[in-house]
């Protein structure tokens, strides 16, 4: 596949060889596997489960874990006229050459994405169609706790966390093939592993209901105490930037406030943290390795972290002092103290994010937010008080029991949290962001009724209406299509599965994009392959089994049940872990067995907590809070960076270049000096740049530092941290007032290897070089026809080893040097030949 970069757009995507990117002696590898994300590269890289699985597997000597994301369409485009399959990262391996291909099932719309990467791997789509020679396909993720429309292309699921489980997985993989299993005794041996689930054991019935086996049910594996599993603290730095461009650290897993419509809050219970002392080495580990400029502590319910003061404290001391911003998503309404919300916004003022998740108070009960109003607008007057002017306010449309006064309240409220800002906040803007409910699996609303499309764009149209007058307010909207689609798959069976292939057939890929959703294609599959989709919007009897039945979360039926029966009476369940115990069933506490018996053998699983109540005192860090050594933007010393750009660095763009540089200065920690204004960001100047595909022996790059440094020991310091194919080669001293100038002339390299390219564009060339003009068309910026006079832009070329050398004079104009080669001779391709810069000018010398 790597062959092929030149004609992939974005081809760093592709490349592997990011910063903490593993890379193992395929002979040493016993098994193999890739870590497929069933969405694009900058997607995939902002999702923590890939990275923690990647480190886990891969710190074992004989197994090797590699990613693969979802190529993009062109891509595969590419991949199938070039009749090659798609391959790992890393190691460019085919995935039909490994032993297991493991994907995180994130969210329902990834389904057909899942078919499109197993098909361009050329590994047949259903399971019961592999053999022996194929890769075993497992999934793993949230979706898994209901992914029966996939089922039929699954061989295996995991349910639960993955940190202990793979590994063994993994050994028994090892095991089968140094053993020569056959494929059924391979999956009978992982199938008895507790959290794993062989959808070919359990059949459905006529309705698609799976029929288990004698008493079967699947239980989820869980992590018992986070301390004892390792987090990854050199996590690949990416090319470019993604979604969430970060260094999340994972403080805790599971929430018990019990909101009836998050899956999340139930599948992933109960609650356990991270020890302080444990988070603080990964936090200084992971901002050393990584270089990022933003830390981020995740969890499913951030505030309530019970030393979340205490930690925010001591990092706040490290990241001032190095210019990192501190993110703290899932803040609940009143979960953090003033003092915190100071703090975090002396560091960056990012917008405030809460979730009322309802207008009205009734409906908060309802669904057991468990914040009233006053809460929330305590919560933003302090924000606004300590400088926010921007929030932004999540709310469900379509929930249980909603009536029009519900839709009123969520301008009420957004109108009260606008009067809370008082008269200070000059540039306020609340936003309103609605979605519609959508019934999930293992949740007390897992029975309820999801409203049509006709209804989600009445109930949008509505508000839209009422939020028109009010200027300061702003209402954004999730898609209905979207919406309607995610709630029949979320709630599906394996009669969906021909509808999947048949909508996959038809073009519906990355539906979660809405530049890329088109209903079409998925209305056309459910009509041939009869499926009645409105059926899965419906609500459920209670008294029948649901699809997921066989699959146990750890959450009763009879506890889901109960908070249904509270939510229709409007009664709170406070949470369990400042209340008491409801008995749900994920944890083993007063000598009540857990319904998890297998995994509780020996064990007691309970919520584990750093501290029996919330610590919210300010106990250490505070004190040690050093400032950043000097001014941030005194100019000391001006530097020049000479360095390359060869093999896979040819095929990064000029901004993943930029991305790449700020965090190796933090890696390296340079006093780099930064710019004045509110986001202060280091001041860093490139040369001209290079097409993507070109390789470089000559690049440069301007910085200046805050303290005085010898340029002699700067080259060391950056090889040790820059990618593949990068090298510094010196660093130059600049008096610090001079502007950089740009090259106008330059030097390449043309390597033709093959004798007919070479013969071919020589005798082009010659009647190039005979010529006075050689004009050809080129768009204008704008888009417009027009034409360039390409002649002038050749000053010569000599004949060298492999090629020829060819000055290239950009005084009058520049173009890519591609472009002039091309227009030189049109068969010329990146593909075939190679194109090297080794020499530039200035006005006044080289
Ligand atoms: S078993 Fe009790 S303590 Fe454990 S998560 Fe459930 S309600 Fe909370």
């Amino acid at each position: 596949m790597k062959a092929l970069l030149p004609l992939f757009s974005r081809p760093s995507h592709y490349l592997g060889t990011e910063i903490n990117s593993v890379h193992k002696d395929l002979d040493t590898v016993r098994v193999h596997v890739a870590l497929a994300f069933p969405d694009l590269y900058e997607v995939g890289m902002s999702y923590l489960g890939q990275k923690i699985l990647y480190d886990i597997v891969n710190r074992h000597d004989g197994f090797y874990a590699e990613r693969v994301f979802a190529p993009t369409e062109d891509v595969a485009a590419v991949l199938r006229q070039h009749a090659t399959p798609l391959a790992s990262l890393e190691s460019d391996t085919p995935l039909g050459n490994l032993d297991a291909v493991l994907f995180s099932l994130t969210h329902e719309l990834c389904y057909t994405n899942v078919l499109y990467m197993l098909e361009l791997a050329g590994i047949p789509l259903r399971a019961a169609r592999r053999d022996q020679g194929h890769p075993l396909i497992i999934a793993g993720g949230g979706c898994t706790f209901n992914a029966e429309p996939l089922a039929p292309f699954l061989d295996l699921m995991v349910l639960g966390d993955g940190e202990e489980i793979l590994p063994e997985m993994l050994a028994i993989m090892g095991r089968g093939k140094d053993e020569g299993w056959t494929r059924p005794e391979l999956l009978k041996a992982l199938g008895e592993l507790p959290g794993i689930y062989v959808p070919s054991w359990f059949a459905p019935d006529e309705g698609g209901r799976v029929v288990a086996p004698e008493g079967a049910r699947v239980e989820k594996r869980i992590v018992l105490d986070m301390n004892d599993v390792s987090f990854p603290t050199r996590q690949v730095v990416p090319f470019g930037k993604p979604v969430h461009d970060r260094f999340s650290v994972e403080i805790a897993r599971g929430c018990t406030r019990g909101c009836r419509f998050c899956q999340a809050g139930m599948i992933y219970r109960p609650v356990r943290e991270r020890d302080v002392d444990v988070l603080r080495d990964i936090i200084g580990s992971g901002l050393a390795a990584t270089g990022s400029e933003e830390l981020s502590f995740l969890s499913l319910s951030t505030g309530d972290f019970s030393a979340l003061e205490a930690l925010f404290l001591s990092s706040y001391s490290r990241c001032r002092a190095e210019q990192v911003s501190i993110s703290l998503p899932s803040l609940r309404v009143g979960s953090v103290s003033e003092d915190l919300m100071a703090l975090m916004g002396s560091i960056r003022h990012t917008g405030l994010t809460l979730a009322p998740e309802a207008g009205t108070q009734r409906l908060r009960d309802v669904i057991n937010k468990g914040v009233t109003e006053s809460e929330l607008l305590e919560h933003t007057a302090t924000a606004f008080r300590l400088g926010w002017q921007q929030v932004k306010l999540y709310f469900m449309i379509g929930l249980p029991t909603e009536t029009p006064e519900d839709l009123d309240g969520i301008l009420d409220l957004c109108l009260k949290v606008a009067a809370s800002a008082g008269r200070g906040a000059k540039r306020l803007q609340i936003t309103a962001a609605v979605s519609p409910f959508v019934p999930k699996p293992h949740t007390p609303f897992q029975w309820e009724r999801q409203i049509s499309m006709a209804e989600i764009e009445e109930r949008i149209g509505y508000l839209r209406n009422i939020f028109r007058p009010h200027r300061k307010l702003k209402l954004k909207w999730h898609h209905s299509h979207m919406t309607f689609l995610e709630g029949v798959f979320a709630r599906g069976d394996r009669r969906l599965a021909p509808t999947l292939e048949a909508a996959f057939a038809k073009g519906a890929l990355f539906t979660s994009w809405s530049d890329h959703l088109r209903l079409e294609p998925w209305l056309e599959a459910f009509a041939e392959t009869g499926i009645d989709p409105e059926a899965y919007l419906a609500a459920r009897d209670p008294e029948l089994p649901l699809p997921w039945a066989h699959l146990d979360s750890g959450v009763s039926h009879k506890f889901l049940l109960a908070e249904r029966r509270r939510a229709l009476e409007g009664s709170v369940t406070p949470d369990c872990r400042y209340d008491a115990c409801r008995s749900c069933g994920v944890c083993t506490l007063d000598g009540r067995k857990s319904e998890l018996r297998r995994q509780a053998e020996g064990h007691e699983i309970a919520p584990v907590l750093n501290q029996a109540s919330r610590d919210q005192e300010r106990t250490d860090g505070a004190e040690e809070m050093p400032a950043p050594k000097g001014d941030l933007h005194h100019r000391e010393q001006r530097f020049r960076l000479w360095s390359t750009e060869t093999g896979p660095a040819m095929y990064l763009s000029q901004p993943e270049l930029q991305c790449i540089f700020e965090p190796v200065f933090r890696r390296v920690t340079l006093p780099l000096a930064f710019s004045s204004g509110f986001h202060p960001i280091p001041m860093l100047s490139f040369a001209r740049a290079l097409p993507v595909g070109v390789g470089s022996v000559c690049e440069w790059m301007d910085f200046f530092v805050r303290e005085h440094m010898d340029p002699r020991e700067l080259p060391a310091l950056f090889n040790a941290e820059l990618p593949l194919g990068m090298r510094a080669v010196r660093v130059d001293e600049l008096p610090c007032q001079r502007r950089a100038p740009i090259s106008v002339r330059e030097r390449y390299v043309v390597g033709l290897g093959r004798v007919e390219d070479r013969e071919r564009f020589e005798t082009r060339l010659a009647s190039f070089l005979a010529r006075k003009q050689w004009i050809v068309p080129k768009q204008t910026k704008k888009g417009e026809p027009g034409e360039v006079d390409t002649r002038p832009m050749v000053a010569g070329a000599t004949a060298v080893d492999g090629g020829l050398e060819m000055e290239f004079d950009w005084r009058g104009l520049y173009v890519s040097p591609v472009f002039v080669l091309q227009a030189i001779d049109p068969d010329f391709s990146l593909l075939t030949a190679t194109l090297t810069k080794t020499g530039q000018y200035f006005d006044g010398g080289e």
